[in-house]
């Protein structure tokens, strides 16, 4: 690996509080600088980004348009409020995102992580029912009596295994149990829907059987629970943080109908399948499924700038609107959403989507990524290669017939992404699941350096 010089960090003193980490036994590793898919640590390693930066790096780092878009919008304002105002960028990628997004998804709530785009989704979707279900309040009355919700529809349901951030009504909407037992005095009970999990079915259900299966559980839970249910959350055709659980084809199509019959909206959190990721811009559009509001992040400033949104459809908006004493405005407002910046950066990335048609060779990509990997469908210990596009999981399993995890104690995923990464690839494992997710524009020898230090990385632990 190539080396540079630079200069060695002091011995950490954990200033730095590091999320999901066992800061007692935690190597740290600091990053110097990063181009295209590498990046350089302080001690001159060079370490593919195998995880996009926590999945979100879509064209690689240092993208000189990335970069200058940025640098041109600082010049311009870097940051004011979108409480009454807004940046002229922010207003245009509002209008950019509406034309990405499937269907009629048109309004734009900006937000600055995922876990805020799913926070403010909740809360869009429980007072619009709230609006919907209430008579108007009288301008004349004081304002408390508005303050209680008209609606029995104030529940979601969510499948077992979700994870959809770490604030706390994403949390509650967890079904990731070390993500969300602990906290269980500050956050709401979900109706919990099925994993619907391709990879161990049920006994006796065949893998054509499964989309029909999973949802006819999630359509008894809705005729069940629909007069109490604003609003079905899921993430599109892959549960992530599960461990790239993958769904049967079909099922996100089958929930959307089920939704449309039970007067339920959906919600669908693509913040972590948008962007292409999927080879798709949006997972949803691989069923041509339009959601009733849909939450993006990650990938949306191609991973330079924090920034999120939650895109509703017209019948939601709508629901907010009359006059301001009617109080119908959404309750609901950040700081830094829509920030100028995040905004440059993120119009900077559609551009390139565009000008590079960088969707259109997702599938390739991932049936390439795929093919580097077969060797790794004779190793005893593989149960499972998944995913969609460039999102994938490589389970490992004590025994693959059974389907039998290891011990967690044993930290096998962990053992491997460590010995990756002295290899020269950056990955992070979600428990026995080793997860690769490249920058999409990573090229094919950078594709098959990931699978081959990957593969070795497991064949040298197990
Ligand atoms: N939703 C999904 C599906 C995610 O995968 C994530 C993060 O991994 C989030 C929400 C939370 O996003 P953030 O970490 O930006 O808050």
């Amino acid at each position: 690996l190539e080396k540079t010089s630079v200069a060695a960090p002091p011995e950490s003193q954990n200033f730095h509080w590091h999320g999901f980490t066992q800061m007692a036994d935690f190597q740290n590793i600091v990053i110097d600088h990063a181009e295209g898919c590498w990046l350089t640590t302080t001690s001159g390693q060079r370490l593919f980004d195998g995880v996009a930066s926590l999945w979100c790096n879509v064209h690689g780092h240092r993208h000189p348009k990335m970069d200058d878009a940025i640098r041109t919008q600082l010049d311009r304002v870097s940051h004011i409020t979108t409480l009454g105002m807004s940046a002229d960028i922010t207003e245009r990628l509002a209008e950019r995102l509406a034309e990405v997004t499937p269907g009629d998804l048109k309004h734009v709530f900006f937000s600055s992580d995922g876990s805020s785009a799913v926070e403010a989704a909740l809360k869009m979707a429980l007072q619009y029912w709230h609006l919907k279900h209430s008579t108007t309040t009288p301008a004349s009355e004081p304002s408390s009596t508005t303050s209680s919700t008209s609606t029995s529809k104030t529940r979601y349901l969510a499948l077992s295994s979700a994870y959809h951030g770490d604030t706390t009504g994403a949390v509650s909407l967890g079904g990731i149990k070390y993500f969300h037992q602990l906290f269980a005095p500050i956050v709401f009970t979900p109706v919990r829907g099925p994993l619907p999990c391709s990879y161990r079915l049920p006994d006796g259900v065949r893998c054509d059987d499964a989309c029909d299966f999973y949802a006819g559980k999630i359509e008894s839970l809705l005729k069940q629970h629909h007069t109490e249910l604003a609003a079905v959350v899921m993430e599109p055709l892959v549960q992530g943080a599960a461990g790239m659980i993958t769904h049967p084809p079909g099922l996100l199509a089958r929930v959307r109908e089920l939704c449309d019959q039970c007067d339920v909206l959906l919600i669908v959190d693509e913040v972590a399948t948008g962007f292409g990721r999927t080879g798709r811009m949006f997972a949803c559009d691989h069923e041509g499924v339009t959601p009733d509001i849909l939450c993006m992040g990650k990938g949306i400033t191609g991973g330079y700038l924090p920034m999120a949104a939650t895109i509703a459809r017209p019948h939601v908006f709508e629901a907010f609107l009359g006059k301001s004493s009617e109080r119908k405005q959404f309750y609901h407002g950040h700081t830094f959403g829509g920030n100028p910046l995040a905004a440059a950066a993120a119009m900077a990335s559609l551009d390139l989507f565009r000008e590079t048609n960088l969707t259109a060779t997702i599938d390739a990509k991932s049936r390439f990524l795929r093919g580097c990997l077969a060797p790794l469908a004779d190793h005893p210990h593989v149960g499972d290669v998944r995913g969609r596009g460039l999102m994938v999981g490589i389970e490992l399993v004590a025994d693959r017939e059974s389907k039998t995890p290891f011990d967690s104690d044993q930290l096998i995923g962990r053992k491997v992404c460590e010995r990756a990464t002295e290899l020269g690839v950056w990955i992070r494992p979600l428990g026995d699941v080793i997860v690769l997710m490249p920058p999409l524009v990573a090229s094919d020898d950078e594709l098959r350096f990931l699978a081959k230090t990957v593969t070795q990385a497991i064949e040298e632990v197990l």
